[in-house]
């Protein structure tokens, strides 16, 4: 179907300029001193996230979820947020992108059953990365129920930014588990996004390259991707170079910043500001979804990076100021008292109140000595591999594709999203949604949008 619309880009069509009407308000000021702002902010946490548990010596503890909330609560910030205990995702709500046969292997497996199942194990990359561990499958439907009610609320425009510190698993693939993500909580967020807005930025500052929601939409024109990660081969996931853009309707529409190990605050945020900026103002999204990972902070288990909690908290600062309805997820962060600092951080930005370094009492108070300070010294520095040139290399090759982007058809705009009528269908049931999300029992919408994510459209992207 194509319908010619001027002027010439679906997100200036009336259907949707009414909805994002409302978030275009006064610029955000300089700081963060906001405490009366009329930003409204919805905080999720499932009930006992935080208490699943991946093993002993897996690096992945859902306990910093806990870490987190405590610290959030002993700052307060729940009376500058509403606060939500979202009901589990469904089967049929996980099935919008993953293959049944999956879902129904994560619903059965259990440390008991493992040994029948051995030959699954492989089809679906479960072991040692992703271990089956109690529970696991509602440990999956909790996050992601998480991202879907805050996904459905924002759509609804019943709030201006949702956060979910519990979401934000980007490696999980349509059939397999992939680096510590089962389910992502990520695509099924943006294809509930997606059924009532045109176009949806994606920005990942997790150090792992967001590989598995590039994949979902790196044929899609109507998702734009844009990862910053450390790019090396033998650095999980192996993905995420400068060429890869995109391909088909999506070429140009996935971005990657591939950096070296030990990239420090100036570098990080001069880079990432001059990258989101004229991506933002090309792409023009209705919303956007920020992974924010947490390993890309310096003395992570895992990372590689020098990143302070200040400097991480400054591109989620950086992404609020655009004032576009706005999803905020967890991801990555291996060392748990990092986490929980970064995270309790980066609420207080989102809810528009400044935070005292001196962290407040909590259950957890022995985690965060000796120092107990929500800012503390940033200690072993690793050498930062990356030299002015590549950097000044990467931002000049990125802004070249955007340039590409300007003249790319859905820019242009002669198309509307594939299901004009089921977009009017789910504004009608807009209201019905909002009321299942007050009482927090319903369903998510039945239909769905399937054209981006089809059978056979999934392409892998190219190792290396
Ligand atoms: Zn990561």
């Amino acid at each position: 179907m194509t319908i010619n619309i001027d002027p010439p880009t679906f997100s200036d069509a009336p259907f949707f300029f009414d909805r994002r009407a409302g978030y275009l308000l006064e610029p955000e000021q300089e700081g963060i001193v906001q405490s009366h702002s009329k930003t409204k902010v919805a905080y999720y946490h499932p009930k006992d996230v935080g208490n699943y548990h991946y093993g002993e010596r897996h690096p992945m503890r859902p306990h910093r979820l806990e870490l987190t909330k405590d610290l959030v609560l002993g700052y307060e910030l729940q009376n500058h947020m509403t606060m939500h205990a979202p009901r589990k995702a469904t089967e049929e709500e996980l099935g919008e992108f993953h293959d049944a046969d999956y879902v129904d292997f994560l619903k059965r497996v259990t440390p008991k059953n493992a040994q029948t199942l051995t030959r699954d194990y492989t089809k679906f990359n479960v072991g040692d990365d992703c271990p089956v561990f109690y529970d696991v499958f509602s440990f999956c439907q909790q996050y992601a129920g998480a991202s879907l009610a805050a996904a459905r609320r924002l759509a609804a425009g019943s709030t201006d930014i949702a956060i979910n510190w519990s979401g934000g698993l980007h490696h999980a693939k349509k059939g397999e588990a992939s680096g510590f993500c089962y389910v992502n909580d990520i695509v099924l967020a943006i294809l509930e996004l997606l059924r009532h807005q045109p176009r949806v930025l994606y920005i990942d500052i997790d150090i792992h390259h967001g590989d598995g929601v590039q994949e979902a939409f790196y044929l899609s024109n109507r998702v734009l991707t844009v990862s910053f990660h450390k790019y090396s081969a033998d650095f999980f996931p192996g993905t995420g170079n400068l060429s890869e853009t995109g391909s088909d309707l999506g070429k140009y529409f996935s971005l990657n910043v591939p950096l070296q190990d030990g990239i420090d605050d100036e570098s990080y945020i001069s880079l990432f500001k001059s990258v989101m900026e004229p991506t933002i103002t090309t792409f023009r999204p209705s919303s956007i979804v920020l992974q924010c990972g947490a390993d890309s902070l310096g003395c992570d288990r895992l990372g590689t990076f020098n990143l302070s909690i200040a400097a991480h908290g400054e591109c989620v600062r950086y992404i609020k100021s655009f004032n576009l309805p706005l999803l905020v997820l967890g991801g990555g962060g291996y060392r748990q008292s990092s986490v929980a600092r970064c995270w309790a951080y980066e609420t207080g930005i989102l809810a528009g109140f400044k935070l005292a370094d001196d962290l407040p009492v909590t259950n957890y108070t022995e985690f965060f000595g000796p120092d107990y300070k929500l800012h503390p010294p940033l200690t072993g520095q690793i050498q930062n591999l990356n030299t002015r040139q590549s950097l000044e290399r990467i931002r000049v090759t990125i802004r070249e594709k955007l340039r590409y982007l300007n003249g790319a058809p859905s820019v242009q705009m002669q198309e509307v999203p594939p299901d004009l009528m089921g977009f009017l269908e789910d504004e009608r049931r807009g209201k019905e949604e909002r009321e299942e999300e007050e009482v927090g029992n319903g369903k998510a919408g039945e239909t769905r949008w399937e054209t981006e994510l089809g059978e056979g459209r999934r392409t892998r992207v190219n190792q290396g």
